[in-house]
């Protein structure tokens, strides 16, 4: 049986906030917030308490910490007790509710009294919910508390992303694309990972030089990135194609004297000839001719890698090229599916962080 939120709730007498995952309320007349994180089972307790005079309050819970177990981190800072405990056992809402006696006695004996977070007064506060947290405030640091968090965030959206800072990040990280991508082809490795190695660089590039990233922005240096995923592995194909028809044995020239040759002996033999001087029919020398001179035309018209880059397509066609298409195409692939993978991995993260709402209510 897994930990039951409405279930402890009621049991605890707190009040509890579906959407942020957090309870709250007075336990044994501690105001307390008690995040619950659902995936990893934990809770995350806050209480707002002062620290009475001649106790160090956070040397405490750290020794008290020590001597209990499943409890981490806890610490006392800025008039706040905090701490973790993982909802363990076969009664997890009778252990959780053991675990937070065991607070109760600590911040007993250490004799603290509830207080505002901000000021410390120990009279006139209430608990709101900042950012998923319930904490105690007095009126007026809950306004100032407010307001700052008001001004930040308008600050925060008031920045501007500048264009050219993130466009400089996004070629920065589709050169790191282009060069991982080339790299791992030297070597004779498929790009699984240079997409992602590419969208990594150019969204940390373009955060840090554009200052901030819209969604506008991040759109466009993923498709920045998607077209020199798919560019890339074309380019490393032609140039594969230009040093192939480089290495043959004979170069255009010498093919067309050959060719020559060729319809010299087909205008001037006859058919019986050919059979007995060359060893083959008419139609296969014909064909033979054909062939020679198909090959000088595409050495002619395909110099060098981008004349090959650019008319990769029809040399795809081609008798002599055509084996390579799957492999490209698998190239292609995976270094389109690793950008899109590594983008939806960061991208929505990163424009949330820059765009995210503070949230701060009261509760009653
Ligand atoms: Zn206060």
């Amino acid at each position: 049986m897994g930990f039951h939120t409405q279930r402890f709730a009621e049991s605890t007498g707190l009040c509890y906030d579906k959407k942020e995952c957090v309870f709250w309320g007075e336990y044994f007349g501690y105001p307390i917030s008690l995040c619950w994180n659902a995936q990893r089972n934990y809770l995350i307790f806050t209480f707002c308490v002062d620290q009475p005079e001649g106790v160090d309050m956070d040397a405490a819970i750290r020794e008290w910490q020590l001597q209990h177990a499943g409890f981490t981190n806890c610490q006392y800072q800025n008039n706040m007790l905090r701490g973790v405990f993982v909802i363990r056992g076969r009664k997890p809402n009778e252990a959780t509710i053991d675990n937070l006696q065991l607070l109760i006695e600590f911040l007993q004996q250490k004799r603290v009294s509830p207080c505002c977070a901000e000021c410390g007064t120990t009279t006139g506060h209430y608990q709101y919910l900042l950012n998923g947290t319930a904490l105690s405030f007095c009126s007026g640091c809950a306004d100032r508390v407010d307001q700052a968090y008001a001004a930040n965030q308008e600050e925060q959206t008031n920045r501007k992303a500048k264009p050219i800072g993130v466009a400089l990040g996004a070629l920065i990280g589709a050169a790191v694309l282009v060069i991982v991508t080339y790299i791992l082809y030297e070597l004779g490795y498929i790009a699984y990972i240079s997409g992602a190695a590419g969208v990594f660089t150019a969204l940390f590039c373009a955060k840090k030089f554009g200052g901030k990233i819209t969604l506008a922005g991040g759109l466009f240096t993923v498709a920045l990135c998607l077209l020199v995923a798919f560019l890339t592995p074309c380019f490393c194909v032609a140039k594969d194609f230009s040093e192939h028809l480089q290495s043959l044995d004979m170069n255009s020239a010498e093919i067309r004297e050959m060719c020559v040759d060729l319809k010299e002996a087909m205008d001037t033999l006859t058919s019986e000839e050919i059979e007995s001087y060359i060893g083959c029919t008419r139609a296969e020398l014909q064909q033979t001719y054909d062939e020679a001179l198909e090959m000088a035309d595409l050495m002619d018209d395909h110099p060098d890698t981008w004349a090959c880059f650019v008319d990769l397509a029809a040399l795809m066609k081609t008798e002599m090229f055509s084996p390579a298409k799957g492999e490209l195409i698998k190239n292609i692939l995976w270094g389109v599916l690793s950008v899109i993978i590594a983008a939806c991995c960061t991208l929505p993260g990163i424009i949330r962080s820059d765009n995210g709402k503070y949230r701060f209510r009261q509760l009653i």
